[in-house]
């Protein structure tokens, strides 16, 4: 969409998103039934989780403990007598009529996130946290003649994250949405593959008029699943209703889909005021009571989380402020860091390392942390070898694209190959001589004043020993040689 750019407006948005994030349980919420990604159709389901009349459902603790881990990291109030209601609606991919959720009293509440954006700290709240069932899934033939049901979905635990509209852009939307990833992957609550659809935002979004007080009309914009897409849908819808409200219309309260192809949102369904759904507290489930001993038991298995760790790594390895925000930004990438940073003296090479080269490959292969080639072993070593001098820098970066190849012991390329750093002051004397005498032009601008030309010779020293000299003694030694010659 061409045209208007909203931050050149008079029109602010105004965002709250809605985030389900399928919980990382082995079991399914009411059933003993299997949640694995990617099994057969209908091989993980049975009585209870495709609502046959008279089955009964039995909560998974598990998932209620997820639920309120996800609560405690995110700053939540945990409720000790909560309730699941149903919520009813038809479709064909939910055969109970009904998904069990939390409506009026839902496991944790009032929470909030803290997100940087631009330098500035910002509070995002967080109305609750409540726990759900997902429905099953339905798979349109091509020729759209038929559909297929598959069941394995039905009944796999989520819980929604709702927040309150305190977002304002598209990028406080991506640092939130990272932020709460980052927290749900330290927790172990949700694998948060969002390929694979275990984290989904809705996005409600609204714009008003900078300063305003009041709300506008909100469109909501339902399953996106990846950060990207949340972007571009937020970028779009703001600038699109503004677009709305500058040509003198309304905007219409309704629910929208993305289109990511397009790059478009479009109409799904009007919403006029609240779904009717009927909630009721679900009969066959009884209320969720938190005692202090299971709440004491849930708060102690917490980990360190990402702010906590991003301020120890800033005060125990020296990291500047910036890499330790990025290096906590993946439990992954975290854990690898400290198993690394252990083994060596320079943990600032290390988080170079990760920063650098290690995130170049991976985004260029499309690989995940825990699949890089490179031990955190070996990449200590690497550190170790380039500092105590044994290798340039410039020969580590060679070493370490055999090392990717290979995950091999970085002494052992280095001596395989021959790769060593010459500290062997004649033998580079040697090449020093034949390099001024081959560069006879370049010793006379040197002659005449040209002092920069040093640095060509320097480079041609270099090259003939394959980065291996000494840049130290080179120095030295250039030097000495030019005045010898000068002097002659
Ligand atoms: P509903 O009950 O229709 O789902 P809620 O009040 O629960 O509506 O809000 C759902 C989400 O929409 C929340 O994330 C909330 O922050 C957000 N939201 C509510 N009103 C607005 C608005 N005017 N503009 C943008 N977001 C909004
Ligand atoms: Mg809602
Ligand atoms: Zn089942």
């Amino acid at each position: 969409m061409k045209g208007l750019n909203i931050r050149q407006t008079e029109y602010e948005a105004v965002i709250g998103l809605e985030v389900h994030a399928g919980l990382a349980v082995n079991t399914k919420m009411y059933c003993g039934c299997k949640t694995e990604f990617g099994a057969e159709p209908n091989t993980q389901c049975c009585p209870v989780c495709t609502g046959m009349p008279g089955a009964l459902p039995v909560l998974n603790r598990k998932a209620v403990e997820y639920a309120i881990k996800a609560g405690l990291a995110t700053n939540c109030s945990i409720i000790r007598y909560s309730r699941q209601d149903r919520k009813h609606y038809f479709y064909p991919d939910l055969p109970k009529g009904y998904q069990a959720s939390q409506h009026n009293l839902p496991l944790c509440t009032g929470g909030f996130l803290e997100i940087e954006v631009n330098m500035s700290a910002k509070k995002v709240g967080i109305r609750g946290i409540h726990i759900e069932e997902d429905a099953g899934k339905l798979i349109h033939d091509e020729s759209g003649k038929y559909s297929l049901v598959d069941y394995n979905r039905s009944g796999v635990p989520l819980i929604e994250i709702v927040t309150a509209p305190d977002l304002g852009s598209s990028e406080e939307v991506r640092a939130f949405i990272l932020k709460l990833k980052t927290i749900l992957e330290y927790t172990g609550v949700c694998d948060c593959k969002m390929q694979e659809g275990s984290l989904r935002v809705d996005i409600n979004l609204s714009v008003r008029r900078r300063g305003e007080s009041t709300f506008g009309n909100r469109t909501e914009i339902k399953n996106l699943n990846s950060v990207r897409a949340i972007v571009r849908a937020v970028e779009y819808e703001a600038k699109r209703q503004a677009e709305e409200l500058e040509k003198g219309r309304s905007v219409r309260q309704e629910t929208r889909r993305w289109d990511d192809a397009r790059g478009v949102s479009y109409p799904m369904r009007e919403k006029k005021g609240a779904d009717d759904y009927r909630f009721f507290p679900d009969p066959d489930l009884c209320p969720i009571v938190i005692d202090d001993a299971w709440l004491n038991e849930i708060k102690s298995s917490l980990p360190e989380l990402p702010d906590e760790k991003k301020k120890r790594f800033v005060l125990e390895y020296k990291l500047p402020a910036y890499d330790a925000d990025f290096i906590t930004g993946s439990k992954q990438l975290s854990d690898y860091f400290e198993e690394a940073a252990k083994r060596c003296r320079n943990h600032r090479a290390v988080c170079n390392w990760l920063m650098g080269d290690i995130s170049k490959k991976l985004n260029e292969s499309n690989i995940e942390v825990s699949d890089i080639p490179v031990s955190p072993e070996n990449l200590a070593k690497l550190v170790e070898l380039t500092d105590s001098g044994i290798i340039s820098w410039k020969i580590a970066k060679q070493v370490f694209v055999v090392m990717w190849d290979t995950n091999r012991d970085p002494a052992e390329i280095i001596e395989e190959k021959g790769l060593r750093v010459i500290n062997d002051t004649e033998e580079i004397r040697k090449v020093i001589i034949q390099v001024l005498e081959e560069n006879p032009k370049a010793v006379e601008d040197i002659r005449n004043g040209k002092e920069k030309t040093i640095g060509f010779l320097i480079g041609q020293v270099m090259r003939k020993t394959g980065g291996k000299a000494s840049p130290g003694i080179v120095n030295r030694l250039i030097f000495e040689e030019l005045e010898r010659l000068f002097h002659e």
